[in-house]
């Protein structure tokens, strides 16, 4: 298991144990494939302390969706891609 580091906690109704509760947010370096390349980049996630030791970790969309755009500039970024996008 990679080790991750707590960013905040969010005060929230957690989808994972119903409760309203701090969830701790997290980050930890995290690899894909794209391409047929491994990237290393960071991936946020949720982890709630209510709930079962293999089931406490969940993204909400937002997250998911940023967690897509940091692989995809770390692609870019190990392929010198980063040009006039931004
Ligand atoms: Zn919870």
């Amino acid at each position: 298991m990679e080790a991750s580091k707590v960013i905040r906690k969010v005060h929230m109704d957690c989808p994972l144990c119903d409760k309203k509760h701090d969830v701790e947010e997290r980050k930890r370096l995290a690899s894909i494939t794209i391409k047929g390349d491994k990237v290393d980049y960071e991936e946020h996630f949720f982890y709630c302390i209510n709930a079962d030791e293999e089931e406490r970790e969940f993204e909400t969309g937002a997250m998911a969706n940023e967690n897509l755009l940091n692989a995809r500039n770390a692609y870019r970024v190990l392929h010198g891609l980063l040009t006039s996008e931004y």
